[in-house]
């Protein structure tokens, strides 16, 4: 049977198909039919299927690690939410919740909060990633209001990618904007970034801006546009206000190219190049993302962006506008219902109008009257005490936060933490006294709202395992045992978003932005058929809307867009002498969040197995670093340890750290950890690109690593470095430190088993040490230790612990510690589709001369399904032919 839905990734939101067999066997498919994709897949949703299993789940209620039944947990949820609200007032509780949640979920959670405990301490872990799109939008825009959408990617003449490293965080987006340009070779691409990223790999022009500086670039551009008169006089004229105080601020030299340059730290041509194209590109699209957002001044960066848009009047028609790409799958569904502390409902803010038709709306019992408290002050108000219960939905703070010690800190001295998930084990599971298993993807019925506007339809295609329930039943249940049953009595996810769309039309005529009029009489049936859609949808229409501000009309009191002055800034935290590297954080390609559906296919973790931190190699030789080695990072906050990893695209001074890894995951290698908790004080969000860190080479005494067909639990092992890897139907342990028992053959025993054959090498003199354990002639663990640095293929062992039975010249080549005549596949996994390691490509491209990305995929397949790889096999071309 054939269910279609939505991806639980990225805010690109693409469709799906997912066919499921009689025999419970599940297959998926892009769905040809969903806008956003047509079809397409990225590396990630391509292997939705292998993370469905039940083998982390939180399947049943528990209060402090016990399980209950469902009565016995909602009853403490609803007792303690109620006595601390009876006791210390509304102020006291909080809800943190997820752009992971679907809108129905969404819309129940800021409903119990904002109307009925009457508090407004309600904010979502979208505020890390785009909350400064959304101040920026409502400050030029007069609501937060995406004027733009994805096929603009195809009609657009000029693509600006700011801060964006599409082909890894929206790649299907790249992968459309790939295809534009082969189709339209014409279409240029410009990437602004301090990195050469893989989204390079198309671009016309790339410019590796300093850090932080790319309100004066779009300040210059300004100026130039001035200077040059490519302004659109009568747009600024007839549909804006604020442009002279903008161009003013606007402060740059007598040359803007050259002045932009030297302070960008640009070379000129470059930034020339990009002036005089953006001037003379009626059709020119600007995409922003989190390399945009997360600064100390991102709203400052995304007004600078609107307003050489609004300078030239590109907003609201084909190809053009300022395009904000979310980084959740329910990111703008979230902002949709009231998820943002400072937001009330359905893109209502606190003023007196909204707040008294809201509260009729709901008939709401008491409604919070102010904004609550944005994610990292809600943090620190848990912190201080002056918050003492606290809800946490779908995400994982204690990872994603900055400074996140200090949650665990906060959290730890918390009265109430009540936590729902989908996975038992998180950092922030493991500090709730009470867990709610949630309805995972595949389960719940909802809808969820992509980048540009588009409302689609997760649908449920499995079974709820084990006592799992939906977050708005979990809601619900206790709002109904709060005495609020009227209000809460939902029976669907259908029933909740007839509601939502009818309090987006109310009162609305045409004044508020977002409007679902034209949805919030769906029947059932219609709900259950509904096909992705572009809100507004205001009554009377089913059809959405492609574009905003076509008329020249916005949301602000005076009709007019508002250019908004922007001063030079920088980041909040310079470095210095002790701090003198700049550390960025990011996605890599085949991960997200906090690895806790990633992690459990074999097949995305073999891409970035391991945490790193990307070096230039110039640096990485000063330093002392090398590929594969170790390095510490320290910062005021935190240390981490990570793999170096060296990349000739890093600009020198700085460096670049995925956010993926959990204390779940690894040890000391939780960026969060290292974040300083610097915010924009227009949005609030955190500054993660700019954190000043030392950074200097770790040498164990010893390293090695570990294969096992069973989890093992080691967090008594005395490792600094302590990573697990899911492999092909085993798991793998990275491991190095500088103390360990030295008796590495007793140390193995006591944790792998003592029965069944033992293989074991030791060369104490070399710190060396080999040992596998067989049963039944299959190869059930194996432990390599040395005390330098070489150890054998990992995906060499994998594929021996994926033998039935070992072979004589398998046992040798164990304790010798090299494959025999099957020389197995190393280097880090290129093509997750086709399973095809870098070490295979290049002997592809040195031996055989496949010097194109065609003549690759015809070879070997790489590259030909979901393309996520393709610029990683480009560099590889480039750099082996
Ligand atoms: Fe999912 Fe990839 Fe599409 Fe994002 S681009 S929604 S991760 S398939």
């Amino acid at each position: 049977m054939i269910t279609r839905t939505t991806c639980p990734y990225c805010g690109v939101g693409c469709g799906l198909e997912v066919d499921r067999s009689p025999e419970g066997e599940i297959s998926l498919r892009g769905d040809t039919a969903h806008p956003a994709n047509l079809g397409r897949l990225c590396s990630k949703g391509a292997a939705l299927g292998e993370t469905l299993g039940l083998e982390e789940r939180l399947l049943y209620p528990e209060i402090q690690g016990r399980r209950v039944d469902w009565d016995t947990a909602l009853d403490r949820v609803a007792d303690g939410f109620r006595r601390i609200r009876d006791q210390h007032g509304p102020g006291a509780l909080a809800f943190y919740v997820s752009g992971q949640l679907l809108t129905e979920d969404y819309y129940v959670a800021n409903k119990l909060m904002k109307g009925f405990l009457g508090g407004a301490n309600i904010d979502t872990n979208s505020r890390l990633c785009m909350a400064s799109s959304v101040a920026g939008y409502k400050r030029a825009l007069g609501a937060d209001a995406v004027p733009c959408c994805y096929a603009d990617l195809e009609l657009a003449d000029l693509v600006v990618l700011i801060g964006s490293n599409a082909a890894w965080c929206h790649p299907v987006l790249f992968q459309r904007l790939r295809a534009a340009k082969e189709a339209r070779p014409e279409l240029r691409l410009v990437v602004v970034d301090p990195r050469r990223t893989p989204t390079c790999d198309i671009a016309d022009l790339h410019l590796p801006l300093a850090p932080g500086t790319d309100t004066t670039l779009f300040n210059g551009l300004l100026r130039y546009l001035a200077q040059a008169q490519r302004l659109n006089t009568q747009f600024i004229a007839h549909h804006t206000q604020g442009f002279d105080a903008a161009l003013a601020a606007a402060t740059q030299g007598v040359d803007p190219i050259a002045d932009t340059a030297r302070r960008c730290g640009l070379p000129e041509a470059g930034v020339g190049q990009f002036f005089r194209w953006f001037a003379a590109t009626e059709r020119t699209l600007s995409l922003f993302s989190q390399g945009v957002n997360q600064w100390s001044f991102g709203t400052d960066k995304v007004n600078a962006i609107i307003n050489v848009h609004l300078a030239t009047g590109r907003i609201g028609r084909p190809g053009m506008g300022p395009f904000s790409l979310t980084g959740q799958p329910n990111a703008m569904g979230g902002r949709e219902v009231g998820g943002l502390a400072n937001q009330l409902a359905a893109h209502m803010e606190f003023d007196a109008t909204a707040l008294d038709r809201v509260q009729r709306f709901w008939q709401a019992e008491r409604l919070a009257s102010a904004p609550g408290l944005k994610a990292v002050d809600l943090f620190n108000a848990v912190g201080e005490g002056r918050i003492k219960a606290i809800w946490i939905m779908a995400t994982n703070p204690l990872v994603s936060l900055p400074d996140a010690d200090r949650v665990r800190e906060a959290l730890r001295g918390c009265e109430l933490v009540v936590v729902s998930d989908v996975v038992r084990h998180t950092d922030t599971t493991s500090l709730a006294h009470i867990l709610l298993p949630a309805a995972a993807w595949g389960e719940k019925d909802g809808t969820v709202t992509n980048s540009e506007r588009r409302i689609s339809r997760q649908r449920a295609f499995l079974p709820l395992p084990g006592e799992a329930r939906p977050d708005w039943w979990i809601l619900s249940q206790v709002a109904r045992r709060l005495g609020w049953g009227e209000a809460f009595a939902y029976g669907s996810a259908a029933e909740i978003f007839r509601e939502h769309a009818a309090l987006s039309a109310f009162e609305n005529e045409g004044r508020r932005d977002f409007d679902l009029g034209g949805l919030a009489e769906l029947d059932d049936q219609g709900y259950d058929r509904l096909e992705p859609v572009q809100w507004p949808v205001p009554k009377g229409s089913s059809s959405g809307l492609e574009r905003l501000f076509a008329d020249g009309r916005f949301f602000t009191p005076s009709g007019r867009a508002g250019f908004v002055p922007i001063p030079d800034q920088s980041p909040a935290n310079p470095t210095n002498q002790a701090y003198p590297w700049v550390l960025n954080s990011g996605r890599v390609r085949d991960h997200w969040h906090t690895l806790t559906r990633t992690g459990m296919s074999a097949r995305l973790g073999a891409h970035s197995p391991e945490p790193l931190v990307e070096i230039h190699p110039l640096e990485a030789a000063a330093q002392g670093l090398k590929e594969g080695g170790f390095a510490r990072l320290d910062s005021d906050y935190g240390t981490l340890l990570a793999r170096v990893r060296l990349s000739e695209g890093q600009r020198p001074g700085s460096l670049f750290v995925p956010m993926h890894w959990s204390e779940t995951w690894a040890r000391s290698a939780k960026v969060g950890a290292l974040i300083n908790p610097a915010l924009d004080p227009v949005s609030g969000q955190p500054e993660f690109k700019h954190t000043p860190v030392s950074l200097r080479p770790w040498s164990p005494r010893w390293q090695g690593f570990l294969l096992s067909l069973e989890p093992l639990d080691l967090t008594a092992i005395e490792a600094g470095y302590l990573v697990r890897v899911r492999g092909e139907g085993f798991w793998r342990y990275e491991l190095a430190g500088d103390k360990g028992s030295g008796d590495w053959s007793r140390w193995a025993r006591d944790r792998l088993g003592e029965t069944g054959d033992w293989l074991d090498y030791l060369d104490p003199a070399q710190g060396r040490y080999r040992g596998a354990r067989l049963l039944a002639g299959r190869l059930v663990a194996c432990l390599f230790v040395t005390g330098g640095d070489k150890l054998p293929s990992r995906d060499w062992l994998g594929s021996l612990m994926n033998s039935p039975g070992l072979s004589l010249k398998d046992r040798a080549a164990l304790l010798v510690g090299q494959p025999g005549e099957a020389q197995g596949e190393t280097g880090a996994r290129i093509c997750a589709c086709f399973n095809v390691n870098a070490d295979r490509l290049i002997r592809a491209i040195r031996e055989q001369g496949l010097v194109t990305t065609e003549a690759i995929g015809q070879a070997l397949g790489a590259g030909t399904n979901c393309g996520s790889c393709l610029p990683e096999i480009r560099g590889l071309i480039a750099a082996n032919s």
